[in-house]
């Protein structure tokens, strides 16, 4: 699943090719894919609004229009947007929407699980976008101090569940969350509210760093993620723990594990991550 640093790199990468752009043509393959809007109506707001900018907040992107509407979309598990020159594919299965610009580029919204989701929604409206309303601080911006972390952590669940709550912290999925529990040396199954202030700070840090380094080097490509220009992501490699049962910690040698906290499977070191909150 895209978390923060894909749909980082999905955004860096579709910036150019947006920007400016009118869009002259939308073509909505699987109905579903609009929660909120209906289609016809959907089509005719969105064909001849010109895109400002491109935005992100967690895992939405954020298409800013000249109307002040905005066409926000959610890649949830597999979704791709991938840009097209006059090298269009006929729309098969998995294509749920075509976007043509007016540029002569398209967007190409495949979407092989087809949870994926597109809103159309004016300012006032953005609150119906219940995920998006409700959405915890930015990791990466300056609003995120580590008081602010405090006070996210504080909760009797284990903290790998609260990373990735979403109205917790905006932005963490499975890898990432595994990742910064190892970099800030937490086991996975220490409880929110046992997280000690020099373990928050640690953890405060790890987020960043995890996260800059991740969209640094394009989002890591476990299965199907590429960004709009189909290219593939590079942190994969760099991957300390996440999928990597049995296999040596890098630091100490001792073999990563594997556990369900929460119904995800969590990947830690039993040496480095210290289950006391310290
Ligand atoms: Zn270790």
């Amino acid at each position: 699943m895209p978390e923060l640093p894909e749909v980082e790199t999905v955004r860096r990468s579709l910036v150019p090719v947006v920007k400016g752009q009118s869009i002259v043509r939308c073509l909505i393959l699987y109905d579903r894919v609009l929660p909120l809007n209906e289609k016809t109506v959907f089509c005719a707001d969105l064909v001849g609004r010109v895109i400002c900018d491109l935005r992100r907040r967690g895992k939405y992107l954020v298409f800013v229009l000249d109307n002040a509407q905005y066409l926000v979309i959610h890649l949830r598990m597999t979704g791709q947007l991938l840009v097209y020159g006059n090298d269009a594919p006929a729309p098969h299965n998995h294509t749920s929407v075509i976007l043509s610009l007016d540029s002569g580029q398209q967007l190409h919204f495949h979407d092989q699980r087809r949870f994926g989701t597109f809103y159309l929604v004016s300012e006032e409206d953005m609150d119906s976008i219940e995920g998006l309303r409700t959405l915890g601080p930015e990791p990466l911006s300056d609003f995120f101090t580590i008081d602010c972390l405090q006070k996210a952590v504080q909760s009797r669940s284990p903290i790998k569940s609260i990373l990735l709550n979403q109205k917790r912290i905006a932005g963490l999925g499975n890898i990432y969350a595994d990742e910064v529990l190892f970099q800030a040396g937490i086991a996975p199954t220490v409880l929110g509210s046992h997280v000690k202030r020099a373990a928050l700070e640690r953890l405060h840090r790890s987020v960043q760093i995890v996260l800059r380094e991740a969209v640094e080097l394009g989002g890591s490509t476990i299965r199907d993620y590429v960004d709009g220009h189909h290219t593939r992501g590079a942190f994969q490699d760099r991957l300390q723990v996440y999928g990597q049962t049995g296999k040596p910690c890098p630091r100490c040698g001792t073999r990563i594990e594997r556990l369900k906290i929460g119904g995800r499977s969590s990947h830690f070191c039993p040496h480095c991550q210290k289950e006391d909150g310290q």
